[in-house]
């Protein structure tokens, strides 16, 4: 075994024996908590040594930069499951919808008729998420928690399926705080999914629900520099 390969399947061991920690300290079952490896700015041999570890399910935060990865992968591993963990431009929903899995960064009604127009011409129906701007942070992605409501409603009316809520807490608050906030929404809403908690916290996420953590440099090491 390469270097690089151990050390990525001792990242995993090390990550996913926390999961199965936490999940059996708080009554859930491990299998309900699905780790999202995010493989953006990350070297193609580290990427390549995951999928040797026999993960399947991974993250990117740029459609292009997926596409350019993860095309060719398509071929080569037909169980790959990829989510789009960034935000979305509307001209990029076309590349976005034939690439992706699940989109987790739906946030506002535009982006949520794009998408449903063009699964229609693809003639998909992928599950969707809706990115949640928890700490109401001006500069962040996602959607108002005052305003979800609205926007669930018009993702039904155009047949958009939601199934979960996604949220990125602001850096100088607890976590936790955050989750639990994204837990009592997707609880009144009726949506099953919660993406949350990432290296920095996963562990934080899976008391309060988290369905996906979206966990990077805790498997894969640092990222490249911008
Ligand atoms: C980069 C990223 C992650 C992973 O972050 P790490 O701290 O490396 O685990 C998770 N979620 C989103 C939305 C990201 O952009």
């Amino acid at each position: 075994m390469s270097d690089i390969q151990s050390q990525i399947q001792q990242n995993l061991d090390t990550v996913r024996a926390k999961i199965s920690k936490q999940a059996s300290l708080f009554d859930r079952a491990s299998e309900d908590i699905h780790l999202v490896a995010v493989s953006k700015k990350q070297p193609l041999e580290r990427v390549q040594a995951m999928l040797a570890c026999g993960q399947r399910l991974f993250g990117e935060n740029r459609v292009q930069e997926a596409h350019e990865r993860w095309a060719d992968f398509r071929g080569e591993y037909t169980d790959l499951t990829l989510h789009l963990i960034g935000p979305l431009q509307t001209n990029k929903v076309k590349e976005a919808v034939a690439l992706f899995d699940v989109i987790e960064t739906v946030d506002r009604p535009k982006l949520a008729k794009a998408l449903a127009a063009e699964m229609k011409k693809q003639d998909k129906n992928l599950p969707c998420y809706v990115q949640v701007n928890t700490g109401e942070e001006e500069q962040k992605a996602g959607v108002l928690p005052h305003e979800l409501e609205a926007l669930l409603e018009v993702c039904k009316n155009e047949g958009l399926v939601i199934t979960g809520l996604m949220c990125i807490p602001p850096q100088d608050e607890p976590a936790a705080l955050h989750f639990a906030f994204l837990q009592k929404l997707a609880q009144e809403q009726g949506l099953q999914n919660l993406s949350m908690g990432m290296s920095g916290d996963f562990e934080k996420a899976i008391p309060l629900g988290a369905t996906h953590v979206r966990v990077g440099t805790a498997l894969f090491g640092e990222r490249a520099p911008q």
